[in-house]
């Protein structure tokens, strides 16, 4: 019964001469997204409206095409909400044929239970030569679902019916929906500019790059594993993560690097308590030559302040003072059931709580240093011959990584 699916984004943040690029950006990435189902849907712009159709038109999606199609919509950042709808001729008599054909099933199953079936209609015309003004469609598709249904089995209310019957008269088109379903709202992918996430196996990094994604930033991933001190689980992990993260977005790329050789020089040749640190520090270097190469703005952690002996705000200092490059930390005010709640609804938990040990654990100190300051941070690092030899080294191996 439906032959489009409306979207609608957010307005108020996008005034003036962003909008037309956030339109763009925001059509593209649906494009993109909905290229596997060419065969049978195209998507639709015109002047502030985006909508959905079947990519012969004048048929109505089948239940499985418009399930697929909601499933898309449901992970396209920059959408506010999305209405499966019947676009129809903008004149009065089809409208309420459209009605006619929308209202009975989403009326049913409350008039089969003998209750009253509360309901408004929402009108909205930009059509401004159309004859009836919003106010009077509103109250003309009223009067039609009391024809219907029965003044007796029915109750409007303005401000809290389960049930709203939406219609948008446009001069191209009229729709008529039923409700709308939430899209994860933000920004398109990619009108923020690029970021590398440190993707570990574990909750929070996924859910930092959703975080990520979600703001408009086009994400790669980077993950360091310790082969033979890891398993080859460890990056089967990052992989499948890196592949359900690239779900929302044009698929970015994933880097892996070796850490193993300097951990090694660390363990032998650094105060033990203070190895996670110099880990971490080692890994923002090496990250930082990676997204220097890889244009990306940014390096992007799943750290939380407290959440463990490296996210003190002492270490996190120095950690972070390893390198000059913007760092984001979108969870870093998160409680770890919220990191959780986050993971649940990207589809990345499951996979996140899969036991493998992470190259933080290699060689961990059995009680770290939960305070480790800058100079001592460096005076460990002096030990190491050669020590921005092999962050080069290891930041050229992991650009030729990539996959
Ligand atoms: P997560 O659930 O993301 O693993 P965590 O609470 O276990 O987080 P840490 O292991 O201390 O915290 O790591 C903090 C952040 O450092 C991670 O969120 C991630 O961004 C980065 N990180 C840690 N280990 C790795 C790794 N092996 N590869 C890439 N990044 C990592
Ligand atoms: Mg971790």
């Amino acid at each position: 019964m439906f032959n489009a699916v409306l979207c609608r984004y957010h307005e108020i943040a996008i005034k003036g001469n962003n909008r037309r690029e956030f339109e763009r950006q925001l059509v593209g990435n649906m494009r993109f997204m909905f290229k596997k189902q060419e065969a049978f849907c195209k998507v639709h712009h015109i002047r502030g409206r985006i909508w959905v159709e079947p990519a012969e038109p004048g048929r109505d999606f089948t239940g499985p095409e418009l399930q697929k199609v909601c499933d898309v919509l449901s992970r396209v950042f920059g959408l506010e909400s999305y209405s499966p709808a019947k676009l129809v001729k903008p004149d009065m008599e089809t409208i309420m044929q459209a009605v006619r054909e929308v209202a009975p099933p989403i009326f049913a199953p409350y008039l089969e239970k003998g209750e009253k079936a509360v309901f408004r209609i929402r009108a909205r015309r930009s059509n401004k030569e159309f004859p009836l003004r919003s106010k009077e469609i509103e109250i003309e598709l009223a009067g039609l679902v009391e024809t219907l249904f029965g003044g007796e089995n029915l109750k409007i209310d303005l401000d809290h019916a389960p049930i709203t019957i939406g219609c948008e008269v446009r001069e191209e088109f009229a729709a008529v929906f039923a409700g709308s379903y939430p899209a994860p709202g933000g920004l398109p992918v990619g009108s923020s500019g690029k970021v590398l996430v440190l993707l570990s196996g574990g909750i929070d990094s996924p859910a930092a790059a959703y975080e990520m994604m979600k703001r408009g930033c086009q994400v790669d991933f980077l993950a360091f594993h310790s082969p033979p001190y890891t398993p080859p689980e460890s990056s089967d992990k990052v992989r499948r993560l890196a592949e359900q993260l690239n779900r929302y977005q044009y698929p970015g790329k994933l880097y892996f690097c070796n850490l193993a050789p300097l951990q090694k020089e660390i363990r032998d040749l650094c105060e033990e308590r203070d190895r996670t640190v110099l880990y971490r520090r080692a890994m923002f270097r090496i990250a930082e030559k990676v997204a220097h190469k890889a244009k990306s703005g940014a390096l992007v952690t799943g750290e939380a302040v407290g959440q463990v002996a490296s996210q003190t705000l002492k270490n996190m200092a120095t950690i972070g003072s390893a390198v000059d490059m913007l760092i984001l930390r979108p969870l870093c005010g998160y409680d770890k059931n919220e990191c959780i709640r986050v993971a649940q609804k990207i589809g990345t938990y499951p996979i996140s709580i899969i036991p493998a040990p992470d190259s933080c654990t290699v060689f961990a100190p059995a009680s770290p240093a939960t305070s480790v300051p800058i100079h001592v941070a460096e005076r460990e690092e002096a030990k190491i011959a050669g020590y921005t030899d092999w962050i080069e080294k290891l930041a050229a191996e992991t650009l030729t990584s990539v996959e």
